[in-house]
């Protein structure tokens, strides 16, 4: 069922409209506005399935309200039918062009404006469904399947954006990178459902233990990569410390049975002032550093410095 707005300075003219569309049983709500202004507060409200607007009103007329919700992109899939008194063609093209979907004249026949707005109304369902498949194959683009996490894909091109940020702001953007550790023995023990459920409980974790303004992804098979935005190499650290023993204490269940896994992290970090690094540095960056905490035992968090890239 269908939202109305209807838009006229004559209460006459609202109510006959109304009626109108009230004896088809197809709207559940009607608005009612006196002014283009009022109009304008409604539709960003309740963004409503369909607007009849009057073309002369009052101070705040019909192409006022045409104009104020051209400033918000968000509203202009709202269709608008113009009820207009204008015999003139030059005129109704202007409104057609400042973004109504189309107009009646006035005195306007019940039948042909029902039948209009029952058009628009079609229109716009096939177009709602259309963005949010839209939507879906956007999000499906970027989401890894098994842990719901950004794929590399996607993660790439948010490090890309993230150090030119960073560049142009001088501010400080850390890349931590994750690797589960003797994650081939979760499969080789318990099967790879359960080394499957592992991964996905440690995607969450790492969500849930940093900012939402931060980005996660599936790097490879069972690493974890990490942007943490305008954050320092010592903050990523300690980001990083305290991801580290949430992962290690998160419970993953075995036939009833609490198993329990730790991970490797590694950290690099470009402090928006030096000499540029690029993604592919960053990451080698956090890789070295990685490579050292397995190397060191796993199931810690290393930073990268200069002699790491010396050592390999
Ligand atoms: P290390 O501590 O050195 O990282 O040991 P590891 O066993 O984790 O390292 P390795 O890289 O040798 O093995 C990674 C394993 O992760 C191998 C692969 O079968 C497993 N793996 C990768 N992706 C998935 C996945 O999506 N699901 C499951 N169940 N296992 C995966
Ligand atoms: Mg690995
Ligand atoms: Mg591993």
């Amino acid at each position: 069922m269908a939202v109305m707005l209807l838009v006229d300075d004559s209460p006459t003219i609202r109510n006959q409209i109304r009626s109108v569309l009230e004896g088809t049983g197809e709207f559940s709500r009607f608005l009612e506005a006196d002014d283009g202004l009022q109009a304008f507060k409604l539709l960003a409200e309740h963004k409503p399935d369909v607007v009849v607007c009057d073309l002369v009103m009052p101070v705040f007329d019909g192409m006022k309200f045409l104009a104020l919700r051209g400033t918000r992109p968000e509203l202009a899939h709202i269709p608008v039918i113009m009820l207009t008194a204008e015999q003139d063609s030059e005129r109704k093209a202007e409104i057609l062009d400042r973004g109504a979907s189309d107009y009646v004249t006035k005195p306007f026949n019940d039948k042909e404006l029902l039948a209009r707005v029952r058009v628009h109304l079609r229109v716009k369902v096939l177009q709602d469904q259309l963005r949010e498949a839209n939507l879906r194959l956007e999000n499906l683009a970027v989401t890894d399947g098994l842990t719901g996490l950004f794929n590399r894909r996607h993660f790439d091109s948010l490090l890309v954006g993230e150090l030119q940020r960073s560049l142009r702001y001088k501010v400080p953007v850390s890349v931590v990178l994750v690797d589960i550790d003797h994650f081939k023995q979760v499969n080789d023990t318990y099967g790879h459902s359960t080394g499957d459920q592992v991964l996905r409980n440690l995607s969450r974790v790492v969500m849930g233990g940093v900012r939402t303004t931060d980005f996660v992804a599936r790097f490879g098979g069972e690493e974890l990569a990490v942007i943490l935005t305008q954050t320092p190499l010592q903050g990523a650290f300690e980001v990083a410390e305290r991801l580290r023993a949430m992962v290690a204490a998160a419970p993953h269940d075995y036939q009833g049975k609490a198993i329990f896994k730790t991970a490797s992290f590694g950290v690099a970090s470009y402090d928006g002032q030096g000499a540029p690094v690029s993604p592919e540095e960053l990451l080698g960056r956090a890789d070295q550093a990685l490579y050292r905490a397995k190397h060191e035992g796993r199931n810690r968090v290393i930073r990268w410095d200069p002699t790491l890239a010396e050592a390999v």
